[in-house]
């Protein structure tokens, strides 16, 4: 990989983003991750206004305001460097929304660094529930974990700290079919959007095994 690069990786909840995106920065050590949902988590752990404010939509499988999330992650893509034509990084779940990619770009426009690559991951919405029922984060380090077929090496611990593994509030069924709707509104219009600017892939498989290499391909090609 000798271009810089700036991808956008999206996929409905539950869609094994996660997962990808571990063995990606594995293969690609020098693309930053920034996380939005682990953003709204450590925001909402310190107990921060943003945080307060955050906790009741997610609670409830809402999105986050746009202008919020525009400030939040242009914060951290500032904090990384990340605002220039040399930078390296990867967003997971943000841009979300037609307005907040149309905001991202004209912020990014402004310093050279516009997004090169944007790959939706394509996951039969069949198997997705029964994944976030099963699924235990480790709320400081994003990292997950599936009691099915990820499962921590000690029960409910995290595998690097030997810390607490939790459920999400949000992975319950009543709110995962509300995030997985609000998903569906969504992803049209941004797919549209990305579409124009010559930049968008969709990747499917069943498996993450299936999917991963269709991803690095991706960018290995950029
Ligand atoms: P997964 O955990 O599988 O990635 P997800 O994408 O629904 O599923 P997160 O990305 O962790 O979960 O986001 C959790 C919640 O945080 C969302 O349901 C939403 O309320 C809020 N959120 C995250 N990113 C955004 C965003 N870009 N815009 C608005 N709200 C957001
Ligand atoms: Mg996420």
């Amino acid at each position: 990989m000798l271009k810089p690069t700036r991808l956008l990786f999206l996929g409905a909840p539950g869609s094994g983003k996660g997962t990808i995106l571990k063995r990606l920065l594995k293969r690609f050590p020098q693309l930053h991750p920034i996380s939005s949902g682990d953003v709204l988590r450590s925001q909402i752990s310190k107990g921060t206004e943003i945080g307060k404010e955050a906790d009741k939509y997610i609670k409830t499988g809402l999105l986050v305001p746009d202008s919020t999330m525009v400030n939040l992650i242009t914060e951290q893509l500032r904090e990384l460097n990340g605002l220039n034509d040399k930078a390296n990084w990867l967003l997971d779940g943000f841009p979300r929304t037609f307005a907040q990619a149309e905001k991202l770009t004209e912020i990014l426009d402004t310093t050279n660094a516009n997004l090169n690559l944007v790959v939706e991951l394509d996951v039969d919405q069949k198997l997705i529930l029964h994944r976030i029922e099963s699924r235990y984060v480790h709320l400081p380090s994003g990292r997950i974990y599936s009691l099915d077929y990820n499962p921590p090496k000690v029960p409910f611990k995290d595998d690097v700290t030997g810390e607490d593994l939790v459920k999400r509030e949000d992975d319950n069924a009543k709110t995962f079919k509300k995030r997985l709707d609000k998903y569906n509104e969504e992803i049209g219009p941004l797919r549209e959007y990305y579409q124009k600017l010559g930049i968008w892939h969709s990747v499917s498989g069943e498996t993450s095994d299936i999917i991963y290499p269709k991803v690095e391909k991706l960018v290995y090609e950029l």
